[in-house]
């Protein structure tokens, strides 16, 4: 197979601390590519910066000043993460046979894994996902937290690829496709999976940040698992419905207590009617809210202008 062309996007928010360093590792990964024929000298990194505060900009024009295949993309403004990778991914598709996200920081194997998804690539695969084999560098409460989420997702019925964050390969195609999806509410560890076409995983070892601090901060890492979990899941929603269920069957027993207390004569008068409709109008209204819900929930749905499918191949 002839080489491809490669694009390797990262997304640098504040991060002039690690730009250099990162350039360095990356720069010994596409030289060794190159002399294994695997890629072009077509191929490129190309960092977006997300509107930082920092000189992560200067930095980016001075790396692209001394190589060429260097590339920078300054966004307007702060726009997060899921969106930097995004506008990442939709500038290098048009640029390369396939594209590979990943943090600035490179605290992903890229040494090990780039390669391994080159080839994948190479022998068919459309997608190839890096799996977290071990987080030891995270902190602890980073890694339990982030274990619970994957599994409160799949308990939701959300599919997502077990421990994998965003550092993966995707074909020009695959590119092309998830161009289709429109949807505000990024959350792509969801959405590529609803994508299809052949994909595979690597294992992916992370190591520590070489400089500076994480970007990730706990607000904003509560705003992307509410969107894991909110932008593909109405389960929530049924959970309103059987909360309210629950709260009938209660009063159903609330019932039964006070008419025994009616008969036996200890019920003051008006505390029977009172009790009784706390619990059943209560359910009532849970359930109603719930039904409500649904339907808003299929609004929205309707409101992402999903693709109903996408198409491998036509004979
Ligand atoms: N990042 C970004 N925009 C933001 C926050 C973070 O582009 O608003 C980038 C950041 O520069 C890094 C990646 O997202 O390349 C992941 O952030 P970080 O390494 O700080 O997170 P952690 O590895 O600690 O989860
Ligand atoms: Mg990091």
């Amino acid at each position: 197979m002839k080489p491809i062309t490669l694009g390797i996007v990262c997304p640098c928010y504040n991060e002039e601390a690690v730009l250099a360093l990162s350039a360095e590792r990356l720069e010994k990964i596409f030289d060794q590519l190159q002399q294994d024929k695997k890629i072009n000298n077509n191929s490129f990194v190309l960092l977006v910066n997300d509107g930082s505060k920092d000189k992560t900009w200067d930095i980016i024009s001075e790396l692209h000043a001394k190589h060429t295949w260097i590339r920078g993309v300054n966004l307007a403004h702060n726009v997060g993460h899921q969106n930097a990778i995004m506008a990442g991914m939709m500038t290098a598709k048009d640029w390369a046979d396939a594209v590979i996200t990943t943090d600035a920081d490179l605290q992903d194997d890229v040494e090990k894994c780039v390669p391994q998804m080159v080839d994948d690539y190479m022998a068919g695969y459309e997608i190839v996902y890096g799996v977290k084999v071990s987080r030891t560098a995270d902190p602890l409460m980073k890694r339990l937290t982030a274990q619970a989420f994957y599994k409160l997702q799949t308990s939701m019925g959300v599919n997502s690829v077990f421990n994998h964050a965003d550092f993966r390969l995707m074909s020009n195609r695959a590119l092309e496709i998830l161009s289709r999806y429109q949807e505000r509410n990024l959350y792509l560890r969801g959405i590529i999976p609803l994508i299809g076409l052949n994909s595979t995983t690597v294992e992916d070892e992370i190591g520590e940040r070489a400089a500076g601090q994480s970007k990730y901060t706990l607000s904003k890492m509560l705003n992307l698992a509410i969107d894991g979990i909110t932008s593909f899941s109405v389960k929530p929603i049924w959970g309103i419905i059987y909360m309210g269920l629950a709260m009938i069957i209660v009063s159903i027993a609330i019932l039964v207590y006070v008419l025994r207390a009616l008969i036996i004569g200890t019920a003051v008068s008006g505390w029977a009617s009172l009790m009784l409709s706390i619990w059943f109008v209560g359910g009532v209204l849970l359930v109603a809210i719930g039904g409500i819900g649904i339907y808003i929930g299929k609004i929205y749905t309707e409101s992402k202008h999903r693709p109903l499918y996408n198409i491998k191949e036509i004979l």
